[in-house]
């Protein structure tokens, strides 16, 4: 199994599941931006490296507490403001794809 970064792999299902419900909050929905909102959101939050599918599964139930989870959103939220005061597309396109 590779390394995995267990907080990449949330923040990236969080991401997608709170644009899905608040896709206005995102100034522009193209993949880089979106990329761009997950890759600061889990650079603030500290990595979990997991080996096994063992390891994976029990840095996901920590994953689940409370504290975690809102840790997570607020992150969220900060690389969303971020990337909405300044997107990294080609600003001569507008929105990028
Ligand atoms: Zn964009």
């Amino acid at each position: 199994m590779p390394i995995r970064n267990s907080i990449l792999d949330e923040v990236q299902y969080q991401v997608s599941r709170y644009l899905s419900q608040h896709g206005e909050a995102l100034a522009c929905s193209c993949q880089r931006c979106q990329d761009d909102v997950v890759a600061l959101a889990a650079s603030q939050l500290p990595t979990r490296y997991s080996t096994s599918f063992q390891g994976h599964f029990l840095i996901g139930v920590e994953l689940q507490s409370k504290q975690v989870q809102l840790d997570i959103l607020q992150a969220i939220l900060t690389a969303i403001e971020t990337v909405n005061r300044s997107p990294r597309h080609d600003p001569n396109r507008g929105v990028c794809l």
